[in-house]
């Protein structure tokens, strides 16, 4: 029997996206040129991944040298750049060993395998539970999905893979509530990008860490969106001082080229013995060659203290904002250059708005018009937004 709506040409590309109908070819900063040649504001950045905008000279050039040493000889074999970055890594965060993969699924997923791996080892193998939060994001793998159970996502998929409980979010009772003798940890965004860019607040992240601690539970951070730059700080979490014990990155550590990483204490990754895991194009030179050359620029004096600066500017605009167009914006969220307005009209129509006017941003959870420019976008392009947000909100007012 024929299914009519089974489209007839099927699209060449699978259809799961919903995509603007526009062709982006080129970058350059914070702008991209389309095939007509027509100049966007990329306040989307890839989705938090063009930390240092598009085509930044340093990180082409970084690309281009290695590009023609070498590519890949597999990880039978050690490569320096993946050294160096894993050494990187190390001295500039809480842990003590990283683990390179290829996305951020992956980074994260490489998480979950260390802390059920973790209890195996200390001989608690029936805690293998791990907690989540409401509104969270973590990738499209089945056990990603699994653990955020946005309904979206998940419906068609199942049986969803079983060890994720979920809570809600800013709720210290509701952890506590739902740990039980075979609870492994607890996995949070310190700032939840997909969700709404909701911080997660010092008090409450202190409160999770103590829980942890308390019940011997390994805490575990999803950085790959508020990670490498983007609150102002290298990773989220020092934005507290609350550290966890794994932690995952991806997106802006190779500003577009796919790396993602796994971080964590030694303590916790105790389990992860030669042979427990691996990954054919994970920790390639490619990859971590330009994710040496992100941190070169990210760790040179002042870049980090200026992302923070920018990120108080665009925070102020955005409050002026939502304070002239209340029947638009109902509020601000989000920290440093992560950053996002709660919409009154639905926030596709606030896109789609600014599409129009040579300004991308993205959706998010809660009704949110999400922005993630380039950390190296400029105050004059940030006014820029700012101005071209104030136009959208006027003509939604009509
Ligand atoms: C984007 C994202 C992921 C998944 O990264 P992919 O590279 O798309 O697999 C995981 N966690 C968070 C917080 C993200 O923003």
């Amino acid at each position: 029997m024929a299914d009519t709506s089974i489209p007839d040409p099927f699209p060449a590309l699978m259809p799961v996206y919903t995509q603007a109908d526009l062709y982006f070819e080129r970058g350059e900063g914070s702008y991209l040129f389309d095939d007509k040649g027509e100049r966007y504001l990329d306040f989307v950045g890839g989705i938090a991944v063009a930390g240092l905008g598009h085509a930044h000279p340093q990180i082409v050039a970084a690309l281009k040298a290695q590009a023609e040493k070498l590519w890949s000889a597999s990880n039978l074999y050690k490569y320096h750049p993946t050294q160096r970055l894993a050494e990187r890594l190390v001295h500039l965060s809480f842990a003590d060993t990283v683990f390179f993969q290829n996305s951020g699924v992956e980074a994260w997923e490489c998480g979950v395998k260390l802390v059920r791996k973790y209890f195996s080892a200390i001989g608690k193998p029936e805690r293998h539970r791990i907690i989540t939060f409401k509104g969270c994001f973590h990738g499209r793998t089945m056990t990603a999905m699994a653990a955020a159970k946005t309904e979206k996502m998940v419906g068609g998929f199942g049986p969803l893979i079983d060890g994720f409980d979920q809570v809600e979010w800013g709720d210290l009772d509701a952890v506590r509530g739902a740990i039980t003798h075979e609870t492994a940890g607890l996995c949070i965004e310190p700032v939840q990008g997909e969700g709404g860019l909701r911080v997660a607040s010092a008090e409450y992240l202190r409160g999770l860490r103590h829980i942890c601690d308390e019940h011997g539970l390994l805490l575990y951070f999803d950085e790959v969106q508020c990670g490498m730059g983007r609150t102002g700080r290298l990773f989220g979490y020092e934005l507290t001082g609350v550290k966890p014990d794994v932690m995952c990155i991806a997106k802006a550590l190779g500003n577009g080229y796919p790396i993602g990483a796994c971080l964590a204490v030694a303590k916790a990754a105790q389990g992860m013995v030669a042979g427990t895991h691996g990954s054919t194009y994970g920790g390639n030179p490619m990859a971590t060659t330009i994710g040496n050359a992100v941190l070169d620029v990210m760790t040179a004096p002042g870049f980090l203290e200026d992302v923070a600066q920018k990120g108080a500017l665009f925070e102020t605009k955005l409050l002026e904002l939502v304070a002239r167009h209340p029947k638009i914006f109902s509020g601000r969220r989000g920290t440093g250059m992560m950053q996002g307005l709660v919409c009154k009209p639905p926030n596709g129509d606030v896109v789609k708005a600014l599409q129009a006017e040579k300004m991308l941003a993205v959706a998010a959870g809660d009704n949110v018009l999400r922005m993630l420019p380039p950390l190296v976008t400029t105050d004059e392009q940030i006014e820029e937004a700012a101005a071209i947000l104030d136009r959208v909100a006027k003509s939604i007012e009509g």
